[in-house]
């Protein structure tokens, strides 16, 4: 049985003059205890979405979320608040998910007291134990958010979450804001941490250097769908899918020189509003290797290696510019 897994899910919104905004459309993916997997995509994606249906902040329209193989997504409020603990998500702006009155201390205990049965020494031990784990010294314990730096309140954040020991860390766009030497140090520490409690990461960014780095498997998703879905290796080194291919091609900077491809591919056009997604293959007003046929039928899921697949009608034909891979060079 898988951590955490979602089948089929779908997100809808309804917004002005009827019109239905499907923000996620039919995405499965499976999280295994103590591994990362990356949602990567452009920002109206989907994946923040996706990230906020899995911890109940946005709701399920078809589909079902497993936690240890029990559906979550149909739980009442009540019943959803005993399981809450366990799935804990941190967001890009550590500033505005601090409250400015509380100290780092005081921000890190909330959850505890709020939960209760604990006394106020074993609540402090709790917090100094946490400050510890997330290289935050005593001292900064007793500011506010307001007189750390960046990477210091994502740290707090991060404290913060793990409070009620949860399971699962739901990580969207956490490093984002940070400058690259400080999101390279927020990323040790949550390789570091996920080593020391095995937590599984879901980490959702629109990087995919970051991704590469951190983790395990990758699902990347366009216009709310997931379009391709593997391991870091194989959707890194032999992409099934040419939105992938061109991820990887328009950042070679942010990959590890090893990783780094040799071409550069430039997207056509704008993203399509996820409103009016085209018909067919949804990435085909984009894709320089569109045919008639992409905009009939959409594509089906192709398999390629074992546990890595693709949504494009050419998956396996197309001989893919993947990254410089890494099999030989690790
Ligand atoms: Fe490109 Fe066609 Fe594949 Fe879509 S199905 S990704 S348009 S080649
Ligand atoms: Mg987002």
């Amino acid at each position: 049985v898988d951590l955490l897994d979602t089948r089929g899910v779908s997100v809808q919104f309804t917004m002005s003059g009827k019109r239905v905004l499907r923000a996620v459309d039919d995405i499965s993916i499976e999280l295994q205890p103590g591994k990362t997997l990356g949602i990567i995509g452009e920002s109206g994606s989907g994946k923040s979405t996706l990230g906020r249906a899995i911890i109940g902040l946005a709701p399920v329209h078809t589909g079902e979320i497993h936690l240890d193989g029990t559906r979550i997504d149909t739980l009442s409020s009540r019943q959803r608040r005993r399981i809450a603990s366990q799935i804990q998500m941190i967001f890009q702006d550590p500033m505005e998910a601090l409250d400015p009155r509380l100290s780092v201390s005081a921000s890190i205990a909330e959850p505890l007291i709020v939960r209760g049965g604990l006394s106020r020494r074993e609540i402090q031990r709790r917090v100094d134990e946490l400050l510890d784990l997330t290289g935050l010294s005593p001292r900064q314990g007793s500011r506010r958010p307001h007189e750390l730096s960046g990477g210091q309140r994502q740290r707090v954040n991060i404290a913060r979450a793990l409070t009620l020991d949860p399971r699962i860390l739901i990580c969207d766009e956490a490093v984002s804001a940070l400058d690259v030497s400080i999101q390279a140090d927020i990323l040790n520490l949550l390789v570091d941490i996920q080593e020391q409690r095995g937590l599984a990461y879901l980490f959702i960014s629109h990087d995919i250097g970051v991704v590469a780095r951190v983790c395990d498997r990758i699902g990347v998703m366009y216009l709310g769908q997931l379009v391709e879905y593997g391991d870091t290796a194989d959707v890194i080194g032999k992409p099934l899918h040419p939105y992938t291919e061109a991820l990887l091609s328009a950042e070679p900077q942010a990959l590890p020189s090893r990783l780094r491809t040799t071409e550069r591919i430039v997207l056509s056009g704008e993203l399509p509003s996820p409103l009016h997604p085209p018909e067919g293959c949804r990435f085909r007003t984009r894709c320089r290797y569109a045919t008639e046929i992409c905009s009939t039928p959409p594509p089906a899921v192709q398999p390629g290696s074992p546990g890595h697949s693709a949504v494009c009608h050419f998956a396996r034909e197309l001989e893919l510019v993947g990254a410089k891979h890494a099999n030989s060079t690790q």
